[in-house]
């Protein structure tokens, strides 16, 4: 109930205003988000790397109706890309097409995520898309096409929570397609996505079977240890080794667990992201995990 509450805020721009004025909150925030500047994600890539974790930067921000907006996040990313290959470092980029005007046009945050992946690409890395809510699953995908011509190793985040993803996984389990599976982070009707945590954890682990069977390369995209063992299971049954499938995280979530998982000899890619539009992003953080409100309301009353 409070989850579906915060997740029907993270799209209120009333509360957006007052959350995002309140005293302290930056504080907060910055447990889960790697600071506000280029130069704060390449830090971060750099302290990761030096605990033997990868990294996938997302610049934040999302649903821009601005086209001005749109491009100065395009830009953003490839100075990120550019920065990091300066300092020798490698990090994905994780982009969020609503952030590059999908709102707007389809054929904008085509072309904005066209760039994002040639700078990727020059700095010897990809580009996953991530996945919104369900409104945007279809043209997620259809831009995901458009890119994959060029860019191959362009990867996509897969919800489980949703009816049609088993659907869509037998499709992008092919060789050489990187898939990202989430649960899933948006407020969605009964119509489109199971609802109970009991009914996406059952989701997640026939979708994750659908994904390490298949020829692509599963990016199983969870804190739950119980899916984690499954992956283990799996992976052993489909004769997957170590570089045959990867684990992320989110940054600041479950950081113990992130490196042991590393120091048995698995890609751990942890998703780390900076900026200054963090409101949506932190609020999905909260909805998670009843623990992170009062983690919150804490430091508001100075706890
Ligand atoms: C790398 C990565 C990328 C993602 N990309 C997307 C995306 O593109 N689209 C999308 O819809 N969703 C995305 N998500 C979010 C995802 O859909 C889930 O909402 C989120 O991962 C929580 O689910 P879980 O699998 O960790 O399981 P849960 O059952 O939610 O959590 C399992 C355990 O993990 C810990 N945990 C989980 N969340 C938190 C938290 N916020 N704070 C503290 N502890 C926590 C707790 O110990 C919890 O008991 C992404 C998640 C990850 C890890």
């Amino acid at each position: 109930m409070l989850g579906q509450l915060l997740l029907a805020a993270s799209r209120s721009r009333l509360v957006r205003r007052s959350v995002s004025g309140l005293p302290l909150t930056r504080k907060v925030v910055d447990r889960f988000v790697a600071g506000e500047t280029t130069h704060d994600a390449v830090a971060a890539v750099r302290r990761l790397t030096a605990a033997g974790l990868s990294a996938t930067v997302d610049h934040l921000g999302e649903e821009t109706r601005d086209s001005a907006q749109a491009a100065a996040t395009a830009k953003a990313y490839v100075a990120l890309m550019d920065a990091l290959r300066e300092a020798g470092l490698r990090a994905e980029a994780s982009v969020k097409l609503s952030a590059v005007g999908q709102a707007i046009d389809e054929k904008m945050a085509l072309e904005h995520a066209r760039e994002i992946c040639a700078a990727a690409h020059a700095a010897g890395s990809m580009v996953t898309l991530d996945m919104e809510d369900h409104t945007t699953v279809d043209s997620t995908l259809e831009v995901l096409r458009a890119l994959r011509e060029d860019f191959p190793a362009t990867g996509v985040a897969i919800q489980a929570y949703l009816h049609r993803t088993p659907g869509d996984l037998r499709d992008l389990a092919v060789e050489g397609s990187r898939v990202r599976l989430v649960k899933g982070a948006y407020r969605e009707p009964a119509s489109v996505a199971h609802q109970s945590r009991t009914d996406v954890d059952r989701a997640y682990v026939r979708c994750l079977r659908i994904l390490m069977a298949g020829k692509g390369y599963p990016m199983v995209a969870t804190h739950d240890d119980r899916i984690i063992s499954i992956t283990e299971l799996l992976a052993d049954r489909f004769g997957r080794t170590f570089g045959d499938y990867e684990y992320q995280m989110l940054y600041g979530i479950r950081t113990d667990r992130q490196e042991e998982l590393a120091a048995a000899g698995h890609t751990v890619r942890v998703y780390v992201p900076y900026g200054d539009d963090w409101y949506g992003y932190f609020m999905r953080r909260l909805a998670e995990r009843p623990a992170n409100v009062a983690f919150f309301l804490r430091a508001l009353g100075g706890k």
